[in-house]
């Protein structure tokens, strides 16, 4: 099968540093010493081997720390809020802050733009990691300890609702809208256009990832080479699900793999019936995984004469 790889695939800046963080702090502290405050990224062959190199990954929300004075422990790529960081200090953890510099941006910006005295929507997925922590840094913001500043909305018409209800309340409130890092351009968009229908007013930060606009717009290219997608990454990772859905949304049939394991079979078609299949990687797919998938798709056997677009079933 011919097997054509997106122009910009695989480990962000963000992926990459929270793995070497890891990787240089399990080199120079013994081995049970070394927690994460939740998976550190989201790839399951990645945390298996760093587990196996002795990290020890704590439930995020109710972490446990370990038997030895002053471990270390790594903050994930996503982020915690300032409650858990500073809970975590009070166990006596060693902070190693893996926290992507450009999710950092976003909590900064969802302080001040608290302090500012502003209701912050956050666009994005209410129980993701990243959106927990920037929420909780909203909280941190607020003037006088008030809690519950902030608005989760998942899509245009989750905002449509909030806004209005928000606007019922408090017309002449004061607003503002950030992004979560991986949503696409489209539906941040459509987000802060259903807002703003009812705060024209609303201060609107792009705290959206280059890393992964370069991935979708390099897999939006792809789709018009190849006949179907396949989508390296694992199902826990936004910026994954999402690349699978614009493979779609460009009319293309499209897989997640995680592994080689997770590749419909060649029989029975339809999967063998495509000439040339396009290959991207979610941000926190390691080089490896995607070698591997690639090798994996140049083995299958095709027809080697239907393309998608000109076969009909
Ligand atoms: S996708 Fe962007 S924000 Fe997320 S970890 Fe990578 S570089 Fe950071």
């Amino acid at each position: 099968m011919d097997v054509k790889r997106a122009g910009v695939l695989g480990f962000c800046m963000g992926v990459r540093r929270a793995v070497d963080l890891a990787e240089a702090e399990l080199g120079r502290t013994p081995l049970a010493d070394v927690y994460s405050c939740g998976p550190l990224i989201h790839n399951p062959q990645t945390l298996a081997s760093l587990e196996k190199r002795g990290l020890v990954i704590l439930d995020e929300d109710s972490p446990v720390p370990g038997a030895r004075a002053a471990p270390a422990i790594i903050i994930r790529a996503h982020g915690v809020s300032p409650g858990v960081e500073a809970d975590l200090r009070s166990r006596g953890f060693r902070i190693v802050d893996a926290t992507c510099p450009r999710v950092k941006v976003s909590q900064n910006t969802a302080r001040a733009l608290a302090e500012e005295g502003r209701c912050v929507f956050i666009a994005g997925e209410k129980n993701h990691a990243e959106v927990k922590g920037i929420a909780g840094y909203v909280d941190a913001g607020l003037p006088g300890g008030k809690d519950g500043g902030c608005v989760i909305v998942g899509n245009a018409a989750e905002a449509g609702q909030a806004a209005s209800s928000l606007f019922r309340r408090h017309p002449g409130a004061k607003t503002a809208l950030i992004a979560q890092t991986t949503i696409s351009e489209e539906e941040y968009a459509a987000i802060a256009e259903a807002l703003k229908k009812h705060f024209p007013g609303m201060e609107v930060k792009n705290t959206i990832c280059g890393a992964t606009r370069e991935r979708q717009d390099a897999l939006r290219k792809l789709c018009g080479e190849v006949d179907a997608v396949v989508v390296a990454g694992s199902r826990e990772s936004a910026n994954t699900r999402r690349l699978l859905s614009i493979a779609r949304d460009c009319g293309k049939p499209a897989w997640l793999a995680e592994s080689a394991a997770d590749l419909p079979p060649a029989e029975p078609p339809p999967f063998k019936k495509y000439g040339v299949v396009g290959l991207c990687a979610g941000a926190s797919t390691p080089d490896d995984v995607v070698e591997e998938i690639f090798r994996a798709l140049e083995n299958i056997p095709n027809d080697g004469v239907y393309s998608y677009n000109a076969y009909s079933d």
